[in-house]
């Protein structure tokens, strides 16, 4: 197979200068990685906790890879684990191709090159490869597809196998997802004698069409096509019996089958099997023109993020089932927002914006990205969370059985460890979700300092963008080209700013020309020139539409891209009491654990007088208030400090 880079347009890997996230990418080198792969080995250090207390399965340790081993006759005990635990392998690998892009290491190459022996052993002459199918029950193979994830595991191995290829050109890896995608194509189809049926958790279908831009294969795009046609064709498509036993109505909804996906119009069921349909959807619609498809994803999109979205980009409103629920339930502590499921609502903008940029993607991208995504990782890369809260009160996570699944502090890791793997490729490829090429057109949709050579329209650019997040995030994007060219740069303008200004070589632009919320410049570009642009960023009130019963009567805090909250280790407990008036005012205030600064605000705190040790309830009395100040931090910091309580969303005068 001949070696090509991602979108044809990519010279050199691009460079992320910018110090928040070339922070992250030296962490997920130099901890996130080794720490990652000690966790799928068993060491002994990693403390392995249960991720909710209704958890299905014991998960005492991870045994990723040992089930590998056991799989490939090399080892001798059962599998231990969820069906797709093999997954978690995957991802390390994934987040391996990812991070030596950035670093390259031989070291790292050698250790991910032992995992893909033990998956080449594991793996069945067919193509086939599921530890715990061919460990506990060979006979059930592609008998359970509801709950199985067989197809899920084939995803993940293909993801894992585009990432290590692009980085190393090595091509055993790449060779064996194509040869377990051989084998699903082999099983799964329209055909007779084949199954009429999907996977129960989406993320084949996106996988699929990322190999068939890598080999051509137009089978790969046919059996994502088909994949996504069969799922809720018939009513009996999937007859799934674990979720449904909490609530009827998860029954198919819960697996998006209640009818085809093209002519799905809400956001339903579990939210990261959502996202990642909708992705596999909007990709396929990409190559095969399916305008239905991309209608639908049109439709979903809509009803997420006007009706079902949390405000720090979370998605998930269920305690049990990390799944929506209904339009404006947006509970904040009981949620689940689950940090794979803002990944994939970050995955579901990037694969919009491939058809369309429009900042109403990009803008929910930016949220989910700086706000639930890295709050799912403490800021030592060693502890994770799997839900996100808005409001946490450590004696009620750990007394309510509704909030078992709702942790005060970030674990190491989860019986079911999606969520850490998950974080790790994500943050590994940051790159991905800076910018994007439409029609021969640059579209920049997230300010991330970073170098990059790139053609458009056949001519050669070097490109600089340096940001500075201060009181006004000032950004510098400088061209470089040796000819004379035309083209079109075009910038985000944030959804958190009105007030902006955009200088060409020094020179004011007075006409700025905006289309679907990004500033464009056409022009003849030569030698190198300057765009430079400052957006105001003030600190912002946030109010929820009138309908989210949680938030009645209550503001959350923006600045820039980073939602803020109130911990316990700034303000003491009972973070309910605190109020934010219509005279507060935010300054600025430094703390020593984290870059973006902190937010001292001026409200007032409920008085509890000692009359009320006595009784529970009164008549007729106002409650009393003293000035109080308190101070706000970005969301993504929370939780890595001593324990205590967390609040989003403030109460307000
Ligand atoms: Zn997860």
């Amino acid at each position: 197979m001949e070696r090509i880079k991602s979108g044809g347009k990519r010279l050199i890997m691009m460079k992320i200068t910018d110090s928040f996230w070339a922070e992250y990418l030296r962490l997920v080198k130099q901890t996130v990685v080794p720490f990652q792969w000690k966790a799928i080995n068993d060491d002994s250090s990693v403390r392995v906790e249960v991720e909710s207390a209704n958890a299905p399965i014991p998960t005492e340790k991870s045994h990723a890879i040992e089930n590998l081993k056991i799989a490939a006759g090399l080892s001798e005990g059962k599998h231990v684990g969820y069906w797709f635990q093999d997954t978690d392998v995957y991802k390390w690998i994934e987040s391996v191709g990812n991070i030596i892009n950035h670093f390259p290491d031989k070291d790292l190459e050698t250790l991910a090159d032992s995992a893909i022996d033990l998956i080449e052993a594991a793996m069945e002459s067919d193509g086939y490869l599921n530890t715990y199918y061919q460990i506990m029950a060979p006979e059930r193979k592609f008998k359970d597809l509801h709950i199985s994830h067989e197809m899920y595991c084939c995803g993940h191995l293909i993801e894992a196998a585009l990432s290590y290829y692009n980085a190393t050109g090595k091509d055993k890896i790449l060779k064996l997802a194509c040869k377990f995608a051989d084998c699903l194509d082999a099983n799964f189809g329209p055909e007779d004698g084949k199954l009429h049926t999907a996977d129960g958790h989406q993320e084949i279908e996106l996988a699929l069409i990322k190999l068939y831009e890598l080999t051509g294969e137009k089978r790969y795009l046919k059996l994502s096509e088909y994949l996504l046609d069969v799922r809720g064709s018939y009513p009996e498509c999937f007859s799934y019996d674990y979720f449904a036993r909490y609530t009827p109505s998860f029954r198919p909804k819960y697996l998006q089958a209640h009818k085809q996906p093209k002519n799905q119009d809400t956001a339903e069921g579990h939210a990261v099997r959502l996202t990642y349909m909708c992705v596999g959807m909007a990709e396929t619609a990409l190559h095969s023109g399916d305008k239905k498809l991309l209608e639908a994803c049109k439709r979903i999109w809509e009803n997420i993020t006007t009706r079902r979205m949390y405000v720090i980009g979370g998605i998930g409103s269920t305690s049990i089932g990390e799944a929506f629920s209904f339009d404006y339930d947006l509970p904040n502590d009981t949620m689940y927002c689950e940090t794979c499921a803002s990944i994939g609502l970050v995955y579901f903008a990037r694969a919009m914006l491939n058809h369309e940029p429009d900042s109403k993607y990009s803008d929910v991208m930016e949220r989910a990205l700086f706000n639930n995504v890295i709050a799912g990782m403490g800021r030592d890369g060693k502890k994770y969370f799997y839900s996100n809260p808005l409001e946490s009160v450590p004696q009620a996570n750990e007394l309510s059985p509704l909030k078992s699944h709702v942790k005060s502090s970030r674990p190491d890791w989860f019986g079911c460890a999606c969520c850490p793997p998950n974080l790790a490729r994500t943050i590994s490829a940051i790159e991905k979700y800076i910018v994007s090429t439409t029609n021969g057109e640059l579209y920049t949709h997230l300010y991330i300092g970073y170098d990059n050579e790139l053609l458009l329209e056949d001519a050669r650019f070097n490109i600089r963008q340096t940001v500075n997040y201060a009181d006004k995030l000032k950004v510098q994007f400088e061209v470089t080209t040796k000819t004379s060219v035309s083209a079109a740069f075009n910038f985000r303008v944030p959804s958190w700013t009105s007030n902006y200004s955009v200088y060409l070589d020094g020179k004011k632009i007075e006409d700025i020309i905006i289309n679907a919320g990004y500033i464009k410049i056409r022009k003849e570009w030569s030698g190198t020139e300057k765009v430079e642009l400052t957006f105001d960023m003030p600190v912002l009130r946030i109010i929820s539409h009138p309908k989210v019963r949680a938030n009645i009567g209550k503001n959350a805090v923006q600045r820039g891209p980073f939602i803020y909250c109130a911990e316990e280790s700034d303000n003491g407990p009972d973070l309910h009491l605190l109020r934010m008036t219509p005279e507060t005012r935010f300054t600025e205030k430094q703390l020593d654990f984290i870059i973006p600064p902190a937010l001292e605000a001026t409200g007032e705190r409920m008085l509890i007088s000692d009359d009320w040790q006595k009784t529970l309830y009164v008549y007729d009395e106002s409650p009393q208030y003293k000035p109080a100040s308190f101070t706000m931090i970005p969301y993504f910091a929370w939780a890595n400090r001593e324990v205590g309580e967390m609040l989003v969303w403030l109460n307000t005068k």
